[in-house]
């Protein structure tokens, strides 16, 4: 049976997982490691880079590396939240032709779920390379307080790049799946998510009959270790200004390094009480001058320019609670989540806030992705063990706008999805054919202070008096967390089925055309990788000949037939060389032939002489 994979599509990393044999396993990539940096560049040379090659190369390239392009998808270039990233970001976001953002590297602009897309593809990369063969279905997750917009654009990422999302779940869902997978508890449970940009605190309640119902969950998706960072920043840049009267902020490079110490900083703060931030050069005087930047931050300091960060994320997990219905001490277990619940602060507060310490059985990094890929088994496969049910709400409040710029709640935040409501229109004008509706998500009273996912109109209706021709249009939101609109004429049954505006900022065209780059970037991909482990295997045999040839030439110096043989395999040699460096893969693959076969003949013939 096809596999079916997870992954946690993060902030600032990335982590797929895959179940076999009934338990979840996070796969390592290449390099060993079982979190990939969600990180993007491109090179001068023109060539894409992923992970944790991309950031390495951040700091020398900083323009054109994108990191947290998750805080953009979905998001409207007129929100404050771009603004914000468009000032604290060193590479470039643009506006795009839906009013989307975009991101410019190097002459190309790309949309942001065309980043996510490129990340969501070296992930399943990672898998593909772990099972050995093709994957094509995944489960992704994001953060529950998304809206629709939001989960869009990471479907059409997931699309985008060559993977069925056959369902999207909310990060601390999965979380709570991974920690109740197997146990047979009946708990209630809290959730605290704090990773690199998002927070969310979900409580759910599991069951042993392996029901998991997430009773609330509330967060903020602009809040997370990025702010944490930004804050050491802007220390670091006010010292540095008051000291050499000189703007950190001005120098991209700068930016960079300043942004890159400062989270190390902040991370090693989390296990000692004090640390030297140490830039030398970095920046140049109005005289030409080599500035350093060099200032110990302790914990406590840290804490302190932090510390409204952390309380906001404690005032969540009241409203979220109270939401819930629950006191503090009807939750039994605390299950912390993200690289940011390392910070001592973050778990005293949390502790604090709930009256017990948090569980210690579940990696941060690693359980949303084991969560999805449990969810993944669980929605293909038909076996006992993965017999479960995970019943999520909607994080937003669903509604309309009516008269006088109001909001007309239709589904509460907190309802179960999937859900629909029906709600009916009736014309108000004689002979009226058409109806505009405006469908939002948010908790304002005033439309206008919520999302507007989209607008539509229902056309073809029955002209008739005022009043007489009733509409039913049926929200609904599907297990994803997905909008959709229908409408019926009650009178003629006649249906219309509305698509919400795509807010992700992409058509249809856009996303096929981009599915296409994607595939020929894969295949570009395989292939080099392929090239790569020909010269690999070349450059072995080589080797190898060129150590036995003063022995091979000692063994058969005087025959003719023995110095044929030599020149043939030097010939062989130097051809495999210049395959090597024209890069010619199949070239070389046929040229390890020809070398494997110089190097058994060169083997026997030292091997008989001996
Ligand atoms: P995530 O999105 O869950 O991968 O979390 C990433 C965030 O966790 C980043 O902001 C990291 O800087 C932060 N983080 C990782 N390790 C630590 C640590 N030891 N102490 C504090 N923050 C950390």
């Amino acid at each position: 049976m096809e596999k079916v994979i997870g992954i946690d599509l993060g902030t600032f990393n990335s982590c797929v997982a895959v179940v076999e044999a009934g338990a979840p396993v996070v796969v390592a990539n290449r390099g060993g490691y079982k979190v990939t940096p969600s990180m993007v560049a491109l090179t001068e040379a023109g060539k894409r880079l992923v992970g944790h090659i991309a950031k390495r190369q951040a700091v020398t390239n900083a323009e054109n590396t994108v990191f947290a392009a998750k805080r953009l998808i979905g998001r409207k270039w007129e929100s404050p939240q771009v603004k914000n990233s468009m000032t604290s970001c060193p590479y470039r976001i643009v506006e795009g032709p839906h009013g989307d953002c975009r991101i410019q590297l190097r002459d190309k602009v790309y949309s942001v779920p065309e980043i996510s897309a490129m990340i969501l593809q070296e992930m399943k990369m990672i898998a593909e390379d772990y099972l050995g063969h093709e994957v094509s279905k995944a489960v992704v997750t994001v953060p529950a307080y998304f809206n629709d917009g939001q989960r869009q654009a990471t479907k059409d990422a997931g699309a985008i790049s060559g993977l069925e999302v056959i369902r999207i779940i909310n990060e601390p869902t999965a979380a709570a799946l991974a920690y109740g997978f197997g146990k047979n508890i009946d708990r209630t449970v809290a959730v605290y998510d704090l990773g690199g940009g998002t927070f969310d605190i979900s409580i759910l309640e599991i069951s042993s009959s392996g029901v998991f119902k997430v009773v609330s969950t509330a967060g903020d998706t602009f809040l997370g270790g990025e702010d944490y960072d930004q804050r050491v920043i802007q220390w670091l840049v006010d010292g540095f200004m008051e000291e050499h009267g000189v703007d950190l902020r001005q120098d991209r490079m700068a930016l960079q390094r300043l942004k890159d110490a400062s989270e190390k900083a902040k991370c090693e703060l989390s296990s000692v009480t004090e640390t030297e931030v140490n830039l030398p050069f970095i920046i140049s005087s109005a005289h030409n001058e080599a500035l350093h930047l060099q200032r110990m931050i302790s914990r406590t300091q840290l804490e302190e320019l932090t510390a409204d960060l952390t309380k906001r994320t404690v005032q969540i997990c009241g409203m979220t609670l109270e939401e819930a219905g629950l006191e503090k001490d009807e939750i039994e277990e605390v299950i912390l989540v993200g690289g940011m619940t390392r910070m001592p602060m973050v778990q005293q507060s949390v502790s604090e806030f709930f009256g017990r310490d948090a569980c210690k059985g579940v990696h941060p990094d690693e359980v949303v992705g084991l969560g999805a890929a449990i969810q993944g088994a669980a929605l293909i496969e038909d076996t006992p063990e993965m017999d479960m049910v995970l019943l999520d709400v909607t994080p937003h409040t669903l509604g309309i706008m009516v008269v006088g710029g109001y909001f007309e709640e239709l589904i509460p935040q907190n309802t179960t999805v999937p859900t629909s409501r029906s709600k009916p229109f009736t014309t108000v004008r004689d002979n009226q054919t058409a109806v505009k509706i405006l469908v939002l998500q948010g908790e304002s009273r005033r439309a206008e202070d919520n999302e507007l996912l989209g607008e539509f109109i229902l056309t073809g209706l029955r002209r008739a008096p005022a009043g007489q021709v009733e509409v039913d249009v049926t929200f609904e939101i599907n297990a994803d967390g997905i909008v959709s609109v229908h409408a019926k004429d009650l009178e003629t049954g006649k249906e219309q089925s509305i698509t919400v505006t795509a807010t992700s900022g992409l058509t249809s065209d856009e996303i096929e055309h981009m599915m296409q780059d994607a595939k020929e970037y894969a295949v570009a991909r395989r292939q080099d990788e392929e090239t790569e482990r020909a010269r690999q295997e070349a450059e072995t045999l080589i080797a190898e000949i060129e150590t036995l040839f003063p022995q091979v030439e000692a063994v058969v110096e005087g025959s003719d037939f023995g110095r044929d043989a030599i020149e043939k395999a030097r010939t062989v040699v130097d051809r495999a060389r210049s395959l090597m460096e024209r890069g010619d893969a199949p070239g070389i693959r046929d040229q390890i032939e020809a070398l494997s076969r110089t190097q058994r003949m060169f083997k026997g013939v030292v091997g008989k002489s001996s």
